[in-house]
């Protein structure tokens, strides 16, 4: 099976999705990587749906990366005597720790943090933000507020504090467990959300070792005002727009998406653009003209990835979901504008020696049409910096390590493969040309490119450049 196209697909397994059947059509549908969302569902749940991709993947034999998304400090309040309460404007609303059941005067917020960092005038938001409040008064037991926008709160609703650093850990208790539970199973991307600073990273990254790639979720302000260095303390972005809209006005969300896909291809590390882009599939078999924009814009900044949530975990159309997404993508980067208008978000180019084979690789592509580019990466790195370079062809991937084949799956342009390391230079041309025959890459009358390191073996000591030609196989 092989895609028509460089952007990929991730899309969230739930409850719509979790059966064999559909998890196939997914995939054959277009999805290219799948997240296991452990802010819902049990061990059970995640581990069958697990089971069920891995195989697929046999099947198919084509690596397929898996995705565990954390909880991470996600603030609630506590429960209603009657599950809900209306709330009006103007009035006063308290939010205590308190644990006896809320109603339209108070509710308990057993978060303590909140209490200790919040101060008067700012802003705390419930429900993704639909009420908000503005904090009068507050104590180490008692935050008063007036209600600014109202409306029905109910049990359990999630809160934000845009302004205010909070002092939370980066990992929950249940976070903790998850990951260790996702490790176990070998997923191979673990993304952490709510990241606030860079040593956020470093903690989870103490925890996950080698074991797999570490995602930031950009969802709060204080994660945007120090982007450079949680890009650099990660192994790939998301730009989690949905809480980050809750954060911040909905006017910034654009430019700071922009912003990030930018530093992240400089980077030469995988950015994913995710949440609500065609949330009207969730209930309709087609998407808005918008969501449909939305997800090309992604593409034409040349974004590695674009993501699905309710839309495939929950919606009445998920596999409708993936295979819009696959034809838009498809049909945005036939048109003749892609390039230029990528190109024009286009990092400067490295100046070592895998940085100057990534530019020549761009260039012959550019210059003569090519079946494949081939790189042999043992750590992943040589076909992350020749896809930073958004070569022309398609970028085929030939590793010995398994959960880097898997990890790939993120990346613009790459099919990943597993392969045996090959022994000489002669050994590796022919493996290239036979694995591009295999997965249909091989194009008469077009060479192939081959890119890699000698000796094998060493991450990052790619130096060898070659064009192969049919004939010469
Ligand atoms: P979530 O993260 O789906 O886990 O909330 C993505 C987002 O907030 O956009
Ligand atoms: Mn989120």
């Amino acid at each position: 099976m092989t895609r028509n196209r460089a952007t990929k697909i991730v899309a969230t397994l739930g409850p719509a999705s979790s059966t064999q059947t559909v998890i196939d059509a997914l995939h054959q549908a277009g999805a290219d990587l799948f997240r296991l969302n452990f802010s819902h569902g049990t061990y059970e749940d995640h581990a069958a749906r697990l089971r069920l991709i891995r195989d697929i993947e046999a099947r198919n034999g084509r690596p397929i990366g898996v995705l565990l998304d954390l909880q991470g400090p996600k603030l609630r309040i506590a429960t209603f005597d009657t599950g809900r309460a209306e709330l009006r404007a103007d009035e006063a609303f308290v939010f205590d720790q308190n644990p006896a059941p809320g109603d339209s005067k108070r509710v308990c917020l057993p978060h303590p943090e909140i209490f200790a960092a919040a101060g008067i005038g700012d802003i705390l938001l419930v429900n993704d933000g639909l009420l908000r409040f503005e904090v009068t008064d507050v104590s180490l037991t008692r935050i008063v507020t007036r209600v600014i926008v109202g409306g029905v709160i109910s049990d359990r609703k999630g809160v934000n504090v845009p302004r205010v650093a909070l002092p939370l850990p980066a990992l929950t208790a249940k976070d903790r467990a998850d990951l260790e539970f996702g490790l176990a199973q070998g997923v191979d991307w673990i993304a952490l959300s709510f990241v606030q600073r860079p040593e956020d990273l470093h903690e989870a990254r103490a925890l996950i070792g080698a074991r797999a790639k570490l995602i930031a979720k950009v969802e709060k302000p204080s994660a945007v005002e120090r982007i450079e260095e949680i890009i650099d303390a990660a192994d790939a972005i998301m730009v989690a727009r949905g809480d980050l809209g809750v954060e911040l006005p909905p006017e910034t969300i654009p430019a700071i998406q922009k912003r990030i896909v930018r530093l992240c291809r400089e980077a030469g590390k995988p950015v994913i653009v995710a949440t609500q882009m065609l949330e009207s599939m969730v209930n309709s078999a087609s998407p808005t003209r918008a969501e449909a924009s939305d997800v090309a814009t992604a593409v034409y900044d040349g974004a590695d990835a674009v993501m699905l949530s309710a839309e495939s975990a929950s919606g009445k159309y998920p596999i409708e979901a993936v295979s819009m997404m696959n034809r838009i993508l498809e049909h945005t980067e036939s048109d003749p504008s892609y390039r230029q208008l990528m190109h024009a978000v286009a990092p400067p180019g490295g100046a070592d020696t895998t940085d100057a084979i990534g530019a020549a690789i761009r260039t012959i592509t550019g210059v003569m049409p090519v079946c494949a580019t081939v790189t042999y990466t043992t750590s992943g790195a040589t076909a992350l910096r020749v896809a930073r370079e958004r070569p022309v062809s398609p970028i085929l991937s030939l590793t010995p390590n398994q959960a880097v084949a898997r990890q790939l799956a993120l990346s613009w342009g790459i099919s990943s493969f597993e392969i045996d390391d090959a022994e000489t230079a002669e050994d590796m041309i022919s493996k290239a040309s036979a694995t591009a025959q295999v997965h249909g890459f091989m194009n008469a009358g077009k060479p192939i490119l081959v890119a890699a390191g000698m000796p094998f073996g060493t991450p990052g000591s790619t130096n060898l450049l070659r064009v192969v030609w049919p004939t010469a196989l």
